[in-house]
């Protein structure tokens, strides 16, 4: 049954599948306290798709209150069941792949194949990490004939994941799988402008076999929502992925109760080329770097480092990738879609304004679109100085910074030269070259002759401003288990 507030007019066929739009608490959809609403957009077309549920302070107390309550029989699943439940979930995501892609791309605007990638990528966390949740294991440390001492790892308890809108669904199962896994109940706040998808996933989640509490989906904004979550005196564990500012904040407020938290926080990431490289193959990966997903990712080639002797020729291939880009909505499955809101299409334009007012050169693109929907072309800037803010601060768009670098030495201070240090890409064909620079830059995710080289299995974050602590991979495991030290004495 769907939610009356969805306007059927306007429906597009993916909100079919959604039972509601209200909170997801204990298993049970229910009304955000005082029925308050926000209303989700379609970012291509720039109308309203449904009203959901906000959260206030007092809903997000119930839904922690549920996952304390679910937490003590959770932790106690044997762990190998735990892992087929969670395994479940991944299947279920895969059965459900084109109807939460259309989801997906209707609520947050990228393309569909983009869209279902980022479906798959999410069943595939779930699939990862059941593999883990009956090798948990702690360790035995030796301290002489008269005493056993071993080590227990255990789940903290309730997990607070804060989501961001550019990886909706990717994100919510990058941070809520090694929690179940781990033995943690959760408490979801997906962003403003993309709760669709989380409240589905939550469903499938109870439709796997979790139980009821175990996942809460709680979409509001971040004040009170997710302040109200933060500094939740039950909340024993934050996840965090979004901007430094908001990162900070939670930060602060988690010190209060001396709440651990993962901070994934974005960059400025540097892709560094080399005039041994292939340009041709360099060119490419960069586009895709930068271009995927209209520009909304963290860990985005968004400035590129060239030696100045190949500059030209590089600028040239990147400008004929960028130039051949289809722009359109999701659902047409462009090369690129909207970005996500009107605000956000005005933070991209006003840093491209600030590029062309700080004397940069646009090379291609620079333009909102002339339509409904927040579309702005692919844009590659040059004479780019590294004091310019486009060069500086995280743009979050389709929008490319081309710095120049004399030596090797150079590339790196230039490179390192960010607050941020989240991942960093190197293009040569000298492998010593490579290895050096892997050594010098400070990024927690350094790619070579590629760009996204991560997998589900490998583990990603920041050095520096960029962030706290590790997700995917075994690592992430650790954000959602504290460690118990046991000494006996046998004496
Ligand atoms: P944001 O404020 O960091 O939002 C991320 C999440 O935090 C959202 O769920 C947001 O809720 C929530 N939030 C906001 N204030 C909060 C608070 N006081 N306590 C707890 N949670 C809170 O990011 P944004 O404003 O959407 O985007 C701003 C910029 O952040 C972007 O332009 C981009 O540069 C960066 N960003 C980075 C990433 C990344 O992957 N690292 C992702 C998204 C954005 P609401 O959305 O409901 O307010
Ligand atoms: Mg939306």
């Amino acid at each position: 049954m769907m939610s009356d507030s969805i306007d059927r007019q306007r429906v597009p066929e993916p909100l079919e599948s959604l039972s509601s739009t209200d909170l997801y608490i204990d298993g049970e959809w229910v009304p955000a306290s005082g029925a308050t609403t926000l209303e989700t957009i379609d970012p291509a077309t720039e109308k309203p798709i449904a009203s959901v549920a906000a959260a206030q302070a007092d809903d997000v107390d119930t839904a922690v209150a549920a996952a304390r309550r679910a937490f003590s029989d959770w932790r106690d699943v044997d762990p190998a069941e735990r892992g087929r439940i969670v395994h479940r979930i991944g299947r279920l995501i895969r059965d459900h792949c084109d109807e939460l892609a259309a989801l997906e791309s209707l609520d947050q605007g990228k393309p569909l194949s983009q869209a279902r990638s980022d479906i798959i990528g999410a069943a595939e966390y779930f699939e990862y990490y059941a593999g883990a949740a009956d090798k948990l294991e702690g360790r035995s440390i030796p301290v002489g004939p008269d005493g056993v001492d071993y080590t227990v790892r255990e789940p903290y308890g309730v997990s607070a994941q804060i989501i961001p809108w550019n990886f909706p669904a990717n994100i919510f199962a990058r941070g809520v799988a090694p929690a179940l896994v781990a033995g943690n109940a959760t408490v979801v706040k997906p962003a403003e402008q993309t709760p669709l998808s989380a409240l589905r996933l939550a469903e499938l989640c109870t439709e796997a076999g979790v139980p009821d509490g175990v996942v809460n989906v709680v979409p509001g904004y971040g004040e009170p929502a997710g302040q109200a979550l933060a500094e939740h005196e039950d909340v024993d564990q934050v996840t965090f992925t979004g901007s430094v500012p908001t990162g900070q904040r939670i930060m602060e407020t988690a010190a209060e109760t001396v709440t651990p938290v993962t901070l994934e926080l974005g960059g400025k990431n540097p892709a560094i080329v080399f005039p041994d490289a292939d340009l041709e193959a360099a060119a490419e990966s960069i586009a895709t770097g930068i271009f995927t997903n209209a520009g909304q990712i963290c860990s985005a080639a968004d400035r590129v480092v060239v030696h100045e002797s190949v500059r030209d020729e590089l600028v040239d291939e990147l400008v004929d990738h960028a130039a051949s880009l289809s722009i359109g909505p999701g659902r047409n499955d462009p090369d690129v879609g909207p970005v996500v809101s009107a605000d956000h299409l005005e933070k991209v334009t006003s840093y491209i304004e600030a590029g062309t007012d700080g004397g940069a050169s646009v090379e291609t693109g620079g333009e909102a679109l002339d339509r409904d929907g927040y579309f702005v072309e692919p844009t590659i800037f040059t004479d780019v100085d590294p004091e310019m803010q486009i060069a500086r601060e995280e743009i979050f768009g389709p929008v490319l910074s081309v710095l120049t670098f004399g030596d090797e030495a150079d590339a790196i201070e230039l490179a390192n030269d960010s607050e941020y240090g989240l991942t960093a890409g190197v293009f040569t064909a000298d492998i010593s070259r490579a290895h050096r620079l892997v050594r010098e830059l400070e990024a927690g995710n350094v790619y070579v002759n590629q760009w996204f080289g991560d997998m589900n299995r490998t583990p990603f974050g920041g050095y520096k401003h960029s962030g706290i602590g590790r997700e995917k991979g075994i690592e992430a495991l650790d954000s959602y288990l504290q460690t118990k030290n046991v000494a006996i004495d046998l004496e």
